[in-house]
C-alpha cells in the first residue's frame, strides 16, 4: 500500500472516530480493503494511486459527520462505474443501504449533465434530483464532484471547462437548494478558475492587492464589534472573511461593473445563542454605523427556499468602507453551512405534487439534527425520497432533456420531439434496446424513435397517451383520416343521387359546383363533399342549387330537404358532447342507427357501409345483419362512445291480465326511474279472454337502463310478459 493511501485512509478513520462508536470501523475498514483490491493498480491522471480519489471523497463525507453507509458509499462510488464489479457483488457484501447508494451514484456518473443551454440547466438539476431515490447519493455525487474539482488540474483545458461549467451550472445550484453553503462556495470558487480564467486571475490579483488593507480594517472591525456586543452582554462569536471571488464575479456580472467598484468585499458573521439575540445584535451594529438603505433583510422571519435563515445588513465603516454583516444563532449557522447534511432521520411527511421550494422544504424537514442520532445506527436505512413524484425525466440521444408526466410513452416522447416524429412513430428503443410503444418511461432514459414516412398515428394510440399534445395531435391526423372518408362517401352520395334523379352530372360545371360550395359557406367543391358525408344537407339539395333545371319537378317537392333525414339520420360529429356513435378509427363520418332493430348504447352492434348514405349500425342480434354482412369487406368496426345526455326511443310490447290499476302501476316504474313516454296505447282483449296489451314508445339511455326498467315491469304481479319490438 503506498503510504499516501494509507495516511489518507488513517486521517478519514480518525475523523469518524470523532462522531461514530468504534466498532462500525470495522465495516469501514472492508469497505476500504474491497476498494483498494477492486481498483487494484489503477492511477489518476495524475500518476497518483487511483484509491486517493475515493479516499478523498470519503474523507469529504467524515467531516460532514456524515453515516458510515454513506462513508461506505464514498469508499465505493466508483468500483462499480470503473472496474468489472456487478452491484449484486455490493449488495452482498456490505447490504442493500450501501449497494442502492453505490448504485445511485453510478446512475449519475453515466449522465453527462452538461449543458450549454441556461434552459435546459434548470431541467438537468432537476433530473438529477428526481432519479435520486436517497438522499445520501446526492451528498456523496457532490462529494465527490468536490473532490474532482479539487483535482482537476491533469486534465485538458476543454475537459476542464466542460466540467467547471457543469459545475456551475448543476452541482453548485443543488447543493445551494439543499442548503449546503460550503460546498456551493467551495465548488463555485474551484469550478470558477477553470471556467473564466481571465476574470478569475483579475479578481484574485485585486484581491491580494488589497489584501492588506483589507486585513486591516476588517480585524479593526471584527474588535469594535466584539467590544461592543460584550458590553451590551450578547454572547456571541464574530467571524471575518473577505468574498469569495466568485460571489465577487457575480456581483460584477449583476451590476455591469468592474472589480475596483465593488466595494463591499468585506464581511462579518456574528454567531449568538438565541433568535431574540440575533435582533439585539443588529441594533448594536445600526447603533454604531450607519445602515446602508435597503441592504437590511430579515430571513429569519421569512427563512429562504432552502430554510437559511439570518439577519443580513450593510453598513457604513469607520473609513467609510461599507461591510456586510450576517447574524445568526448557532443552529441557523449550521443549516446555513451544512444544509441537509446537518438534518437526518425522517419525520412524517406528505408527499403529492408540490411546487419545487416546496419539496426541497419538505425534503429539509423529513431530517432532523445528525448530532443527536450519532449513536444511532441504521436511522438512514429508509431515507428514500421521490423528489418529483409527477414527472419524469427523459432524454433524446442528442442529451435534450425531454419533461413528461409519470408513465408517459415513447410516443409523448415522439411527440414532443415533433409532431412529424410522433405521427410517422412505428417502434423505440430506449437505452438501446427495442420496447413497446406501451412501455412506461423512466426518469434518465435514453429514448430514441423509429420513424417510417407515411405512416399515420393509431387510434389505439389515445389510450395510451398522457400528454395532451400527444393526443390532440393523434386526433388531428385521425380527423384528417376521417374527412377524406366522407370526401369519399359525400362523392358516391352526390353520384347516385344524381343517377336516380337522371341529372347529367358531368354537365354541372365545376364552376357550378364551387358556387353551391360558397353558398354553403365552403371555399371549395371538397369541403361540399365531405359535408354530404357528414350527411349536414343531402345530395338532392346540392343538386337542385347546382343544376335547377336538370332535377324532375315531380323530384322537387315532399322529398326535398328529407333524403338525408328520411334514409339517414345523421349523429352528430365528434366534437359534439351529443355523438354516442362512432366508427373505429374516425370520428366525422356520417353513422345512423339501423331502422330496423334501433340498436341502442350498450348493445354490441356492428356497422355496414352503405352506398352513398354513410354507416348504418345493426344490432348484432338484427335478423338483417347476417344478410347484410354476406359483402364482408363493407362490414366496418363502431363502436358505442360517451351516451352522455342521449336517449333512445324504444318501443315495447306489454302484455297483462286486464285489471284496473296496473297501467298505472307501469307509468309509475317509468316515472320512478325518470324515463319519458312518447306514445302509450293499451287495449282489452276481453272477448279472447287474452288480458290485456299495453303498447308504448319510451326514451331509455342505454341498454342498463331498459333491462332494469323491463325487469321492474316484470316483477308488477299481473304483468306476463315485457317485450322489446325492434321496430
Ligand atoms: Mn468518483
Amino acid at each position: 500500500m503506498p503510504p499516501a493511501v494509507a495516511r489518507l485512509y488513517e486521517a478519514v478513520v480518525s475523523l469518524v472516530r470523532e462522531y461514530r462508536p468504534a466498532e462500525e470501523l470495522v465495516s469501514l475498514e472492508t469497505a476500504y480493503q474491497y476498494a483498494v483490491e477492486r481498483h487494484g493498480l489503477q492511477l489518476r491522471k495524475s500518476g497518483e494511486p487511483y484509491m486517493i480519489h475515493p479516499l478523498g471523497v470519503a474523507e469529504i463525507l467524515a467531516s460532514m459527520r456524515m453515516d458510515v453507509p454513506t462513508i461506505q458509499t464514498g469508499l465505493l462510488h466508483d468500483v462499480v462505474e470503473d472496474t468489472d464489479t456487478g452491484i449484486e457483488e455490493i449488495a452482498k457484501r456490505f447490504g442493500d443501504d450501501v449497494a442502492r447508494c453505490v448504485n445511485g451514484v453510478t446512475k449519475l456518473s453515466k449522465i453527462d449533465f452538461y449543458s450549454p443551454e441556461d434552459r435546459q440547466a434548470e431541467n438537468y438539476r432537476k433530473m438529477l434530483l428526481a432519479m435520486v431515490d436517497d438522499i445520501r447519493v446526492i451528498i456523496v455525487k457532490l462529494a465527490d464532484r468536490l473532490h474532482n474539482m479539487r483535482t482537476l488540474d491533469y486534465l485538458t483545458p476543454e475537459r476542464q471547462e466542460r466540467i467547471a461549467a457543469e459545475t456551475l451550472e448543476i452541482y453548485a445550484p443543488i447543493a445551494h437548494r439543499l442548503g449546503m453553503g460550503k460546498m456551493r462556495g467551495e465548488l463555485e470558487d474551484l469550478a470558477f478558475r477553470y471556467f473564466d480564467h481571465d476574470a478569475y486571475e483579475e479578481i484574485t490579483k485585486a484581491l491580494e492587492a488589497r489584501r492588506l488593507a483589507n486585513e486591516e480594517s476588517l480585524h479593526a472591525v471584527q474588535q469594535q464589534v466584539e467590544a461592543e456586543l460584550r458590553r451590551e452582554g450578547i454572547p456571541a462569536r464574530v467571524e471575518s472573511r473577505i468574498k469569495r471571488p466568485y460571489s465577487i464575479y457575480q456581483k460584477m456580472k449583476r451590476q455591469k461593473i468592474g472589480v475596483d467598484q465593488v466595494y463591499d468585499l468585506l464581511a462579518l458573521r456574528i454567531i449568538t445563542d438565541s433568535v431574540k439575540n440575533c435582533y439585539a445584535a443588529l441594533g448594536v451594529i445600526h447603533n454604531e454605523w450607519r445602515p446602508v438603505p435597503g441592504r437590511i433583510k430579515d430571513f429569519i422571519a421569512m427563512p429562504r427556499p432552502n430554510l437559511y435563515q439570518a439577519l443580513h445588513t450593510s453598513v457604513i465603516g469607520g473609513h467609510g468602507t461599507p461591510f456586510e454583516v450576517q447574524i445568526r444563532t448557532e443552529e441557523m449557522h449550521r443549516v446555513a453551512e451544512e444544509g441537509i447534511a446537518a438534518h437526518w432521520k425522517y419525520k412524517e411527511g406528505k408527499k403529492g405534487p408540490a411546487p419545487d421550494d416546496q419539496r426541497i422544504a419538505w425534503l429539509r424537514h423529513l431530517v432532523e439534527w445528525q448530532r443527536e442520532m450519532r449513536d444511532s445506527t441504521d436511522f438512514m436505512s429508509t431515507l428514500k425520497v421521490d423528489l418529483y413524484p409527477d414527472e419524469v425525466y427523459t432524454f433524446s440521444p442528442r442529451g435534450k432533456v425531454v419533461v413528461l408526466p409519470k408513465d408517459a410513452t415513447p410516443i409523448d416522447f415522439a411527440y414532443a420531439i415533433h409532431s412529424d416524429v410522433g405521427n410517422t412513430c412505428v417502434g423505440a428503443k430506449v437505452n438501446g434496446r427495442i420496447v413497446n410503444l406501451r412501455y412506461g418511461l423512466r426518469n434518465g432514459d435514453i429514448v430514441e424513435i423509429l420513424t417510417q414516412p407515411n405512416h399515420l398515428p393509431s387510434k389505439d394510440w389515445l389510450t395510451v397517451v398522457k400528454t395532451s399534445r400527444a393526443r390532440n395531435r393523434i386526433r388531428q391526423v385521425i380527423n384528417q383520416a376521417a374527412r377524406a372518408q366522407a370526401i369519399d362517401i359525400g362523392e358516391k352520395y352526390l353520384e347516385k343521387e344524381a343517377r336516380r334523379l337522371g341529372v347529367a352530372l358531368g354537365r354541372i360545371s365545376k364552376n357550378d359546383l364551387d358556387r353551391v360550395a360558397g353558398e354553403y359557406g365552403f371555399s371549395k367543391a371538397e369541403d361540399l363533399y365531405a359535408g354530404l358525408g357528414y350527411g349536414r344537407y343531402s345530395a338532392r339539395q346540392v343538386l337542385l342549387k347546382a343544376a335547377p333545371d336538370q332535377v324532375p319537378a315531380e323530384a322537387v317537392p315532399e322529398k326535398d330537404s328529407s333524403v338525408a333525414s328520411d334514409v339517414v339520420r345523421p349523429v352528430a360529429p365528434a366534437h359534439d358532447p351529443g355523438l354516442v356513435l362512432r366508427v373505429k378509427g374516425s370520428d366525422d363520418l356520417l353513422v345512423y342507427r339501423a331502422k330496423c332493430c334501433n340498436p341502442i348504447s350498450g348493445e354490441p352492434i356492428i356497422g355496414y357501409v352503405t352506398r352513398g348514405k354513410g354507416v348504418a349500425v345493426h344490432s348484432r342480434v338484427c335478423s338483417n345483419v347476417q344478410s347484410l354482412l354476406y359483402e364482408a369487406e363493407r362490414k366496418i368496426d363502431v363502436e358505442w362512445s360517451r351516451s352522455g345526455s342521449d336517449s333512445f326511443a324504444v318501443k315495447l310490447v306489454i302484455r297483462t291480465d286486464d285489471r284496473p290499476g296496473l297501467l298505472n302501476q307501469l307509468t309509475s316504474v317509468l316515472s320512478q326511474e325518470n324515463t319519458n313516454i312518447r306514445s302509450l296505447e293499451a287495449r282489452s282483449e276481453a272477448e279472447t279472454g287474452e288480458g290485456a296489451i299495453v303498447e308504448m314508445t319510451v326514451d331509455v339511455r342505454d341498454k342498463k337502463q331498459l333491462e332494469k326498467l323491463m325487469g321492474a315491469m316484470r316483477r308488477i304481479s299481473g304483468v306476463r310478459d315485457v317485450e322489446r319490438l325492434l321496430n
